[in-house]
Formats: C-alpha cells, structure tokens, sequence
C-alpha cells in the first residue's frame, strides 16, 4: 500500500510491443542493411495505415510537424496568406503556419468540446484568406460538415491537424477524409506511436507524388531532382516499431478506454468538474482525459494542478497558454476576440490516461480530484 501511495505517475506512459516482437522486426536490417529511404517496413506500415485510417492516399513522414509543414508547402500558397486555424492546441499548429511564411488568424473555440467555433469562422475571411487549419483536440472531431460547407462556398482549401483523432471514425467515415488532407503524429506520447513519426492523408495521387519529393529532396532518379525538397523520410526502425504496434491498438484503446469509464463515473457528480462533449456519431480513441475546472471546484486549476503534484501525480495544463499568447505571436497577428478559448484555456487540466495505467491508480487520482 505505502509503496503505491508515493508512486510517481506520469502523464502518459508510451505503449510498446513484447520486446522479442521488435527485435524479430528489425532482424532482417542486419541481412540488408537498408534502414531507411523507403525500405520494405516504411512501404508495409504506409499500406496497413491506409487501409486502417481507410483513406485513399497516405504518406509516411518523420514526425507530425513535419507533416503539417509540408501538408501546407503543397498547396503552394502565395507568402503572406492567410490560415484561420485555433489557438487552442500544441505549438506545432501555429508554428507550421508561420514557418511556412503565411500569417495565422485565430478563431475562438467552443466551450462544449474545444475544437474551432465553425460560426465564427465566417467572419474572419477577407480576399488573403487561402485555407483553414482546425484541430480535432483531443480526438473532439469538428464540425468537418459546416466547416467544409464554408471552404466550398469561398473555395479556400481545409488541412485538418488531426494528431490527437488516430483511428476515429465520423459515421463510419475513417477521419483522415475530412478537407484536401489531414495530419497524424505517430509520436511516442500518442495513442499509437512509431517513436517519432507521422503521417499526411490526401485523396488525390497527384497530391501523394507531391509529398514524395518534398519528403526526399525531389529525387526522381540517381541524376534528376524534380522539385525542391527536404528530407523527412521515416526510418526502417521507426516504421518497424509502428507494424508491431498496430498490432497491439485493440489492447491499447481498450486499456485507455477501461481508465476512461472510470474517471467518467467519478466525475460525474463531482461539483465544478466538467468533461467536454464528443461527437455521438465519432467513435472515441481515449487520447486523453481532460476536465475543465470551473469556477464552482472548491480550489482553482492551479492549484489543483499542484495538489496532484504534491502527491506525484503529474497531469498537463494542455493547452495553457493559447498559441496566441505565447511570447513569440502575441500581438502579431489579427486582433481576435478569443474570450471563450482563454476561458478554457485557464482552467483545462489533461490528468494521466494510457493503456497500463491500473484501476488503482486511476481511482487514486480520482480520488484526489473528488476530493477523497
Ligand atoms: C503532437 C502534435 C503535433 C506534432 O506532432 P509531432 O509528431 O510531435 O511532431 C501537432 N499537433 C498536435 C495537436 C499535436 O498534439
């Protein structure tokens, strides 16, 4: 008992196959020697993630930003552009908008389930407008039918960051469909992972053979660079940690799930904790487990944030501070209302869920949290 009191919990635990399951994964690297540019595991886990993400098209990157940078470099947008996206998700979003020399605009967010407020999207169009970048927080999927509906009636082109939807499907639609292409991120704090990694869901060849050469530096032959390119392949001992992964995802999602029910049944009664609504028509992948500490929670955010601290629980306050508010954007951009979003923002708290985390442990931050 005492030994389990003063155990340190992490926020996440990354999930990983049987260790001799790898190792007889990467054996045949010591025959060819081919660890990387598109070995036989890169094109093997490229194909089961399409047909597990049921998309037409996917490239394999090095990681998710990557992902989202050259996802945006394809559509060859004119410098200066710009991107109505949230500033409510992880630094990457914002940071591949503006490393791709476009201008972000933020759009509020709604305080139902975080994602981008479709109805306030509208309003921020002006003729420089060229895309919009939301993000299925949490694996919370969009309002991808308004969403589209606005994209179609000013022709701007939609990129969904979906890094935290893996596997999700929207009425049976594999969520990588949504828009002119998707973004996942394979990296190791996600519910699947291949270390470091991600990935682009497009519709169109054409858009496949696109990402080919800015992915490998537009080599097309020993003596022909098609395009201008960088180099964001992903390794054969990545792609191998991935097709032996994917293997364990039922156990996985039910591993989270199981811990989910649990603080679901907690929570439900407790004053001042609220959890997000979700999509009924979306399946769930258990990503996280965020509550928003309203203002009737006996203690606010941060100090519940430290009390779980105190008892070695670690939990994230994901995502405080908005993009928009960091040093390096603030006051940059187009002066937007984000009064819902810095709501949020200020008191969101994401507590530890992954597939190994015991019943005890989850009833134990539980505990803490319902004040126990
Ligand atoms: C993890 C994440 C990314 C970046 O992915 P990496 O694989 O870490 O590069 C981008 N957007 C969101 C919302 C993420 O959570």
């Amino acid at each position: 008992m005492e030994e389990n009191v003063n155990k340190t919990i992490l926020i996440t635990q990354s999930s990983m196959p049987p260790y001799e399951e790898y190792i007889e994964m990467i054996k045949p690297l010591w025959e060819s020697h081919w660890l990387t540019n598109m070995g036989n595991l890169h094109k093997e886990l490229e194909e089961s993630l399409k047909k597990y993400l049921d998309v037409p098209e996917l490239s394999l990157m090095v990681n998710g930003h990557t992902s989202l940078e050259l996802a945006l470099q394809m559509f060859d947008f004119p410098e200066g552009s710009e991107v109505i996206t949230s500033p409510f998700t992880f630094i990457s979003t914002t940071h591949a908008i503006v490393r791709n020399r476009l201008k972000p605009v933020f759009c509020d967010i709604k305080a139902s389930d975080g994602t981008i407020d479709e109805d306030k999207i509208e309003n921020l169009i002006s003729d420089k407008t060229v895309a919009i970048l939301p993000i299925h927080v949490y694996g919370n999927i969009c309002n991808v039918e308004k969403i589209q509906q606005i994209a179609d009636k000013y022709d701007l082109k939609v990129i969904y960051d979906a890094a935290h939807a893996f596997g999700i499907k929207c009425n049976g639609i594999g969520v990588g469909n949504f828009g002119d292409a998707s973004i996942f991120s394979f990296h190791a704090t996600k519910v699947f992972n291949t270390i470091e990694g991600g990935a682009v869901a497009i519709k169109e060849r054409r858009l496949y053979e696109k990402l080919y050469n800015l992915k490998n530096f537009g080599i097309r032959g020993e003596e022909l660079i098609v395009g201008v390119g960088c180099n964001a392949k992903m390794n054969e001992f990545a792609a191998a940690m991935g097709i032996c992964n994917m293997r364990h995802m039922d156990e996985a999602i039910s591993g989270r799930q199981q811990v989910d029910e649990i603080y679901r049944s907690r929570f439900e009664n407790t004053k001042g904790i609220r959890l997000f609504d979700r999509r009924e028509d979306a399946d769930k992948n258990f990503a996280y487990f965020p509550i928003v500490v309203e203002d009737d929670y006996p203690i606010s955010r941060n100090e519940l944030y430290d009390k779980l601290k105190e008892n070695k629980i670690f939990s994230r306050k994901y995502f405080y501070p908005l993009t928009a508010d960091q040093a390096c954007f603030r006051n940059k951009y187009k002066d937007v209302s984000l009064e819902v979003a810095r709501y949020v923002s200020d008191r969101i708290l994401t507590i530890p869920i992954y597939e190994k985390l015991s019943e005890e442990d989850a009833n134990r931050i539980a505990d803490i949290i319902c004040g126990k």
